[in-house]
């Protein structure tokens, strides 16, 4: 990659070189890149979006990479990690203010700490607040969009911001899915007061969590985004098909919950891919119903 000085534009974030992907990704699959660089405030983000941009330098957003799937091949561009460098939280009675790198459950966890609830059902979801926000992450009835008020991102040289009405919320998707180009930057919300149940609310959305989910093998969670044509969860419809368990060289159907698939024993991307793509046939021939993945390929 020619021209890249992103010494002069990072100075308080961080720049690393020749980084394995694998290390930052919760499925611990993927390549080697040539650059991770975290910026640490909105004048290094600036900077860096506009660098990348104007210098035509291939670059890919990530956030706590629990929702990605990562080609192994190298990756010859920058990986702009939005982390606990940027993820600072202030607020004002009900207004919050969160920079995107913050991850989803510390927030959560400082709103009760102040008072407020509304998102307790979303504990446990291992993401960042940006990437929470472009998936419109949900779970258990809550959604991260519930008491969003609006979001400011980055494109180019100029911030914008855009309503909540604006941002298109729907079934894990948002405006900024339809633009990868776009840095969230912070997330406003105004959130109810928690009430006397919030902490028993936060208490069982855990324990649903660690007793139906897989967590004792590297995952991205749900593989499938639900689908209304079919006639059970998916998860349930790859079960009935007696598929928990089946492999595909190191990639794996979680024995415990059908709609995580694992990173059992070094899967490469490709493993992954196929065991993807065998269950989407499996369920076309069965169903005539086209899965479509809630992971993001890289
Ligand atoms: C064990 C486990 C359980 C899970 N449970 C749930 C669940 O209950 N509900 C649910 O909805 N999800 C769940 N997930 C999936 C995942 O945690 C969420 O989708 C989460 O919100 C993704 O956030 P992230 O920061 O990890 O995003 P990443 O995986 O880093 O990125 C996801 C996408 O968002 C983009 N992105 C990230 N940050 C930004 C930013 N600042 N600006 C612009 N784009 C950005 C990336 O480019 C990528 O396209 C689970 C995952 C695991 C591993």
């Amino acid at each position: 990659m020619k021209k890249v000085k992103l010494s002069k534009i990072i100075k308080y974030g961080k720049i690393e070189k020749k980084v394995d992907l694998k290390t930052l990704t919760s499925l611990q699959i993927g390549g080697v890149a040539d650059y991770v660089v975290q910026p640490s405030d909105l004048e290094e983000c600036f900077k860096l979006l506009q660098y990348v941009q104007k210098n035509k330098i291939p670059y890919m957003i990530l956030g706590n990479g629990t929702n990605v799937l990562c080609s192994d091949d190298a990756y010859h561009g920058v990986v702009i990690k939005m982390g606990k460098l940027f993820a600072s939280m202030q607020h004002d009675q009900e207004w919050f203010q969160v920079e995107s790198g913050c991850a989803l459950s510390q927030f959560i966890r400082y709103a009760i700490q102040n008072g407020y609830g509304g998102l307790e059902g979303l504990m446990g979801i291992p993401g960042s607040l940006g990437g929470a926000v472009r998936m419109n992450a949900g779970a258990f009835g809550y959604t991260i969009s519930d008491y969003l008020q609006g979001v400011m991102y980055l494109d180019g040289d100029t911030i914008y911001y855009k309503k909540k009405e604006e941002c298109d919320f729907g079934y894990r998707h948002s405006v900024f899915c339809d633009h990868k180009e776009w840095l969230i930057l912070r997330i406003d919300f105004s959130l109810p007061q928690k009430t006397e149940n919030s902490d028993q609310i936060l208490k069982e959305c855990m324990e649903k969590r660690l007793k139906s989910q897989e967590l004792a093998y590297p995952s991205a969670g749900s593989v499938f985004k639900r689908n209304d044509l079919l006639p059970a969860p998916v998860s349930k419809i790859i079960d009935d098909m007696g598929l928990k368990g089946y492999r595909i060289g190191g990639a794996m159907i979680s024995q415990k919950h059908a709609g995580f698939f694992i990173n059992f024993a070094s899967a490469s991307s490709q493993n992954m891919k196929d065991l993807i793509q065998y269950v989407q046939d499996l369920v076309w021939e069965k169903y005539q119903v086209r899965l479509e993945t809630e992971i993001e390929m890289l």
